[in-house]
């Protein structure tokens, strides 16, 4: 009987991951190559794809399975116990909601993001804010019908950092506070180091230097490739095809370095999933925050390490003669590590990066705890800008305008990119014990760092839950101390403080 159930659960499992995969591949295609005017009938064939992944999931069958494996789960092997634990949450989370109240989000959000457009294009909050409005008082009745323990804003967490609750984050962000903020108020102190030498980077040598910096990371080339496009991303459709992208600027070149390294951080990830769970949904990384801690370590801990760059930038000058040629390792060090206060969070530098994602933190968890009027919020914006950053934007485009997340529905998303570059820290640190990772990045050697990361996080795909990972791997529970102390220690250290 049982069997008979495990296999039911195995075919339903392939079925939607391979109803995925063809979502996957619209998306990546929409994303790089399709054209703009072709967007309304990809539109309805997502919509039309999407209604047979629902009626494939949610069904008597479905729960008459979940049910009886949920009953005989001590029975089940690691494998399956992990399947029957993941599809009986994604079964809670779909099916609690009425099928047409969810379509009718769904329609919201398209004209919600259209009017974020508008309103970020004219700097007029007030095109944006109905919509916002719906949007957080849809995400509330919705909150409502799943329901929550302790606080509504955890159910909203916990579907982007699987376990994370307000109780964890506001330790973090209370840690942040106390630490960071007079971090970057010394640093502010201090002289500037100079910024890369204005030049032009033609877009062929950054390109050439990309497939570079991917082979030595350890990618994969025949299991995955790059392409171009606006916004940088990855797209795993499985373990053997995992897609990045990037974004080439002619005259900035760490944008295109930076962005691909960290997308590579993103695909070692996904390649290095053990290959026993099959063409699954477990085949995939558990979580935002442990996927951002994959993307960060390889961009900040080693990538912005002046041990990584004692090895290649002899090869980036070589690509760059003239731009480079007479610019000292020692200054490249010093320009890809500025720290310096901004409004615009996705060009923030490493240090005050995770001052952005608290001021997110911060309103999020006030809207979805009280009553809010959405027009108090550009004020409460400008007002945290001040406090954390000492800065505050003259208008709501560079505001609370400039992320298309709220418009999208995204509550509960931003905590995750902190958390990655947190999480990535204690990582480092755990790596450190056993392995020296300076002479790693010295001599190019990047086998046993990615060996370590494949054994401990990326082998288990979404087969444990973020805590148990972490756990498992450093032999501690999530500490924020690690990444504040990282931060500490390195920039004490460029900015002599
Ligand atoms: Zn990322």
């Amino acid at each position: 009987m049982t069997e008979q159930y495990i296999q039911k659960l195995d075919q339903l499992d392939q079925h939607l991951t391979a109803i995925n995969y063809s979502l996957a591949l619209i998306e990546w295609d929409s994303r790089t190559l399709a054209s703009k005017k072709g967007g309304e009938e990809r539109s309805i064939t997502v919509g039309a794809i999407s209604k047979i992944y629902f009626e494939a999931f949610i069904n008597d069958s479905t729960k008459e399975t979940l049910d009886y494996l949920n009953q005989h789960l001590a029975e089940l092997d690691d494998i399956h116990q992990a399947k029957t634990i993941y599809f009986t949450k994604e079964y809670h989370k779909i099916s609690k909601i009425p099928a047409d109240e969810f379509a009718q989000y769904t329609a919201l959000l398209e004209k919600s993001t259209e009017a974020w457009e508008e309103a970020r294009t004219k700097d007029d909050f007030s095109i944006f804010a109905p919509y916002l409005d719906q949007v957080i008082k849809t995400l509330k009745k919705f909150i409502q019908y799943r329901g929550y323990t302790k606080h509504p804003y955890n159910t909203l967490l916990d579907d982007y950092e699987p376990g994370l609750t307000v109780a964890v984050a506001d330790q973090f962000f209370t840690n942040l506070k106390t630490k960071i903020v007079p971090l970057v108020q010394a640093i502010s102190q201090k002289p500037l180091p100079a910024a890369m030498p204005v030049a032009t980077y033609p877009v062929d040598q950054q390109a050439a230097f990309s497939t570079y910096i991917m082979e030595q990371l350890g990618f994969d080339a025949n299991r995955g490739t790059i392409a171009e496009s606006a916004h940088p991303f990855t797209l795993n459709l499985s373990r053997n095809d995992v897609r990045i992208t990037t974004h080439y600027y002619e005259n900035d070149l760490p944008s295109s370095v930076f962005s691909t390294i960290h997308e590579t951080g993103h695909a070692l990830y996904e390649q290095n999933i053990s290959d026993r769970f099959g063409f699954s949904q477990l085949t995939s990384g558990v979580s935002m925050g442990i996927h951002e801690s994959q993307s960060r370590i390889y961009e900040n801990n080693f990538g912005r390490d002046l041990a990584f760059w004692d090895r290649h930038y002899a090869k980036l000058q070589s690509l760059f003669p003239e731009q480079l040629g007479t610019l000292a390792l020692a200054d490249f060090f010093r320009a890809i590590n500025i720290v310096r206060p901004s409004l615009i969070r996705i060009e923030a530098d490493e240090v005050t990066y995770p001052l952005h994602i608290m001021v997110r933190y911060e309103m999020e968890k006030m809207i979805f705890s009280q009553e809010i009027d959405v027009y108090d919020l550009p004020r409460l914006w400008n007002e945290k800008y001040q406090q954390y950053l000492g800065l505050s934007a003259d208008n709501n485009a560079q505001g609370i305008l400039q992320d298309v997340h709220w418009s999208a529905g995204l509550f509960g998303y931003f905590p995750s990119y902190a958390l990655g570059s947190a999480y990535a820290a204690q990582f480092a640190h755990h790596i450190g014990q056993s392995i020296d990772i300076k002479n790693c990045l010295a001599t190019g050697d990047m086998k046993p760092l990615l060996g370590w990361l494949s054994q401990n996080v990326h082998t288990y795909g979404s087969s444990k839950t973020p805590a148990e990972i972490i756990h498992s791997a450093t032999g501690q529970d999530f500490n924020p101390d690690y990444y504040t102390d990282y931060l500490d220690r390195k920039y004490s250290q460029i900015y002599e403080l």
